[in-house]
């Protein structure tokens, strides 16, 4: 197993592209076929946490440029989140439905330990938990294992418990009460999270408009309703952008607030957990103008997260619910922000996330050779 030594060409154009990322690994392992990069952007408030993304990427820069992307988007999730992490990523390059075995993934596992507790990983993209159990075995910095092994299982339960927190903090500002119910909600995707949204919407009294590709998730939550006494109505294609609703649940795929969709919006609130919802940054700023209130992905997803973190301290179901009931108080900080200094919900939140990281960076300064780190515990 090596590291691959790029020339002193690439090497100019990788540190140029990192810009304020702190670390990044190239991992070649001949004998298992493992192509991966780890980059490390922001080890402030702990050691980097992100998951392992499994894609055939066309070329190396394709890949670093989405490790790089998706690493700076950990570092303020985890702030938002108030864990005690700070962003990473790793991307294997390869085939999910081809390239897999466990040598690869064991390979991958040494290289995360190698890097000595400064990088945490699980599923992403393209990676299933049972990939993961094979890395498990050669580091401790593993999380998002079944639980079988330890971990906290499906994450999807937090995640979905996130997005209702998100809502009922949304509803309070639009509508001036944090009640679910005698509202209206489209949810676009009834996968894991999507679903489970659906049931406790449904089960709070609300009616929905939903979409999804997969018919059968489509029955099942219309039976689901009928035991319930509620209402479910399918919608289809880009239906699902302008429906006459309260509040648009996007739980599929990201980029679908977009310069088409936000014309087309009818609701008063985006509010769902799909990541990147914003295609740019300045849709952010459409939506203000049409008075959409829209709750950051990044906070309102991160129930998920707060679930894999947890098991730094040995997962407690108990300790993640009650951690992603802070999902309410931080929109409400963010919403409350973005008014008095009139700027959009995603700019208010990134000053948030970037305000934890300085009042860490001061108390760091402070404690930094005395402190033992927590997650020492886990070694
Ligand atoms: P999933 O794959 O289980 O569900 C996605 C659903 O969207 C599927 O039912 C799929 O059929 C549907 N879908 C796909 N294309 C569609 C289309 N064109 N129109 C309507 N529906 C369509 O994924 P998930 O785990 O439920 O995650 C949903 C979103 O939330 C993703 O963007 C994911 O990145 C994000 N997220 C999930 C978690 C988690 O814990 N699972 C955490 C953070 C963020």
């Amino acid at each position: 197993m090596n590291t691959i030594q790029p020339s002193l060409e690439t090497t100019a154009t990788v540190i140029d592209k990192m810009h304020e990322h702190q670390q990044i690994v190239f991992c070649n392992d001949p004998a298992t076929g493992l192509k991966a990069i780890i980059a490390i952007h922001n080890t402030t408030l702990g050691p980097a946490l992100g998951g392992c993304r499994m894609r055939p990427y066309r070329t190396m820069d394709e890949a670093l440029e989405d490790v790089l992307r998706l690493s700076k988007g950990m570092t303020y999730k985890c702030a938002a989140a108030d864990v005690d992490f700070g962003g990473g990523k790793a991307v294997i390059i390869g085939d999910p439905a081809r390239d897999k075995t466990p040598a690869l993934f064991r390979a991958f596992g040494q290289f995360v330990d190698s890097l000595n507790g400064r990088f945490y990983t699980g599923t992403d993209m393209g990676t299933s938990m049972d990939d993961f159990i094979h890395a498990a075995k050669e580091t401790n910095c593993i999380v998002g294992i079944p639980e079988a092994y330890g971990g906290g299982g499906d994450s999807s339960i937090p995640t979905a418990l996130g997005v209702i927190y998100g809502l009922k903090a949304s509803n309070k500002v639009v509508f001036g009460t944090d009640n679910l119910s005698h509202k209206k909600y489209i949810i676009q995707g009834l996968g894991k999270v999507g679903y489970k949204v659906a049931e406790q919407l449904l089960e709070s009294g609300a009616d929905l408009y939903v979409s999804d590709i997969n018919e059968e998730a489509v029955k099942a939550i219309q039976k689901h309703a009928k035991q319930l006494g509620g209402n479910v109505v399918r919608v289809t294609g880009d239906e699902v952008y302008s429906v006459d609703a309260d509040v648009f649940v996007p739980c599929a795929f990201g980029g679908i607030i977009n310069d088409e969709t936000i014309d087309l919006l009818k609701v008063k609130a985006v509010v769902g957990s799909a990541n990147n919802q914003l295609l740019m940054e300045n849709h952010g700023e459409a939506l203000k103008r049409k008075g959409i209130l829209y709750a950051p992905d990044y906070i309102v997803n991160a129930g998920g997260l707060i679930q894999v973190a947890d098991e730094l301290y040995g997962y407690n179901q108990e300790r993640v619910l009650a951690k992603t009931s802070s999902i309410y108080t931080s929109l409400l900080e963010v919403y409350k922000q973005a008014e008095l200094d009139n700027i959009t919900t995603i700019q208010a939140a990134n000053r948030f996330c970037e305000k934890r990281m300085e009042d860490r960076q001061r108390q760091n300064s402070f404690f930094s050779h005395t402190k033992r780190p927590k997650w020492d515990i886990c070694k």
